[in-house]
């Protein structure tokens, strides 16, 4: 028969193993790497990333932090340690208004707000995207513009001096097909379908 302290050792493994078990699950080792790799397609010194000291000038000229939970310190913090989930299953991810006044100020010349925008791009690519963006995007997808159009604005766009239809699909109704081709050829339209049905990878 086992004693109760082998007994009580045997849970105690038990709770490590599950707590190694979530701490894998939590820190995406190459979730640095991914972010990297992936924004330095589009801008440039992203891999200086990990050089990011905490000093906190981004996150204290930040506007949009003033008035919201939104930290860029903090992402900048988990793309360093592989925290993916936290980063990209975080609806603060976009508040950022990608002003670059952060971007402009970092003593480690880190492109912040570009990584910011790479983030972002990953978060849609496993299926995060705000309800109200999938709005927008359906719109785009379903007229070929963003904006809906409707008396209203018909009127306000006269007012201010403009034609009453703006100079897309909808003073081009031809096109809309062309701009729907555009839409599935990048990809766009199955990343919106996915994340509005809550398809997560
Ligand atoms: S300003 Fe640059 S170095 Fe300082 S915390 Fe922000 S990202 Fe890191
Ligand atoms: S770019 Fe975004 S994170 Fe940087 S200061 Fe502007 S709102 Fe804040």
């Amino acid at each position: 028969m086992r004693s109760k302290v082998e007994v009580n050792a045997d849970q105690a493994l038990k709770v490590i193993d599950l707590s190694t078990t979530q701490l894998i699950k939590k820190f995406d080792t190459d979730f640095t790497q991914e972010v990297i790799e992936y924004a330095s397609k589009f801008f440039e010194n992203v891999e200086n990333v990990k050089s990011c000291i905490q000093c906190a000038t981004c996150t204290g000229s930040c506007p949009s932090g003033r008035e919201t939970a939104w930290r860029v310190r903090k992402l900048i913090r988990q793309i360093q340690l592989g925290l993916k989930n936290a980063a990209i299953r975080n609806d603060v991810l976009w508040d950022c208004t990608t002003c670059y006044t952060c971007q402009e100020r970092c003593p480690r010349l880190i492109p912040i707000t570009d990584i910011v925008r790479a983030v972002r791009n990953i978060a849609v690519r496993n299926g995060f995207m705000l309800p109200r963006h999938v709005q927008v995007a359906g719109l785009m997808i379903k007229h070929g513009h963003a904006v809906p159009i409707n008396d209203e604005v018909k009127a306000v766009r006269k007012e201010i001096g403009l034609s009453e239809l703006p100079p897309t699909v909808h003073s081009y109704p031809d096109a809309l097909g062309e701009v729907k081709k555009l839409l599935d050829e990048t990809g766009f339209t199955k990343l919106v379908e996915e994340a509005s049905k809550g398809v997560q990878k």
